[in-house]
């Protein structure tokens, strides 16, 4: 068997077009982010600048706010409370990590529910869970996204999740458990990670090591969802998979890049959109 690809980047484009129709209906309302960056981290530079430019390219406002390195939890505090009242922001996004005198909690915190658009705050996290309107995590909503997308049907199906974090493992569990799926956590206390991936239907890897997930740990006809963003030893980008030997054993399975990475800017801007429908009552 020789699994179907998941084209991260042809589903991404495909929802990008859907939020065009979704902004020309918003009767002259431009969707607005405001990224708040603090200081020069290169990587947070990088990941800033992709969502600025793939704003533009939608036809979304995009705010840049950059502070130094040495800037006071207080004055972040209240640049985020200056955005959550400008009705031209309908999305904040403060680029993490932070510096460490700046306390995360009370940074997510800081951003009303309404415009949390990466669905950090406690509010979003607790709605996911008991359900009402929110935000939900761009990586993980974003592969619900390509599930659905690809007609992989979630009803009873075993879901196993390596990895825990708040950002991805976490939600994403919850969000597939929202679609009926039996789903595991995995993570690095899992006292034999193999004995329940092999058990899985659907496996998502999300811990951040290269090759953790190999042929050995998949059954036959899985659905391999790669999330990990690793460097192989020639510095190349590669996924927690090990990709060759899980696609000659899975039903299909994302790349690395190509595959999820696409979806989570994505998934930015559709939240983004979202927020301008709620707040212009379009929706
Ligand atoms: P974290 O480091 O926050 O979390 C990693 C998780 O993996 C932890 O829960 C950890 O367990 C678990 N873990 C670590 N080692 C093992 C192991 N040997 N077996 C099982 N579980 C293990 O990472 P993130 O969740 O932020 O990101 C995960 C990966 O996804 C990274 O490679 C990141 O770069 C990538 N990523 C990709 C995105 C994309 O758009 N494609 C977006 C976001 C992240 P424990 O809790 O016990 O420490």
């Amino acid at each position: 068997m020789s699994a179907e690809i998941i084209d991260g980047k042809k589903i991404a484009q495909s929802m990008r077009e859907q939020l065009k129709e979704r902004i020309a209906n918003l009767q002259g309302v431009t969707p607005g982010l405001a990224v708040v960056l603090i200081g020069d981290n290169q990587a947070s530079q990088t990941y800033v600048s992709m969502k600025q430019k793939a704003c533009e390219n939608l036809g979304i406002y995009s705010r840049l706010i950059r502070m130094p390195e040495s800037v006071s939890e207080s004055d972040l505090l209240s640049t985020i409370n200056e955005l959550n009242e400008d009705s031209t922001i309908h999305g904040i996004l403060v680029q993490l990590p932070l510096p460490a005198h700046i306390d995360e909690t009370s940074v997510i915190e800081a951003i009303i529910p309404a415009k949390d658009v990466d669905g950090f705050h406690p509010i979003n996290v607790g709605r996911l869970q008991t359900g009402g309107e929110a935000f939900y995590p761009c990586t993980p909503n974003g592969i619900m996204k390509m599930l659905e997308y690809q007609g992989i049907d979630l009803t009873g199906k075993h879901a196993v999740v390596v990895g825990r974090s708040n950002i991805v493992g976490k939600p994403m569990g919850q969000l597939l458990l929202k679609e009926s799926a039996t789903v595991t956590y995995c993570h690095s206390k899992t006292a034999d990670l193999k004995a329940h991936t092999k058990q899985a239907d659907i496996v998502v890897a999300a811990a951040g090591i290269h090759n953790l997930i190999t042929a050995e740990h998949i059954k036959e006809g899985a659905v391999v969802i790669d999330v990990g963003m690793n460097r192989d030893s020639e510095g190349k980008l590669c996924g927690d998979a090990d990709y060759d030997s899980c696609k000659a054993k899975a039903s299909a399975i994302t790349p690395v890049p190509g595959g999820v990475g696409p979806m989570t800017i994505t998934m930015l801007l559709f939240n983004t959109v979202e927020s301008a429908e709620r707040f212009s009552k379009v929706k």
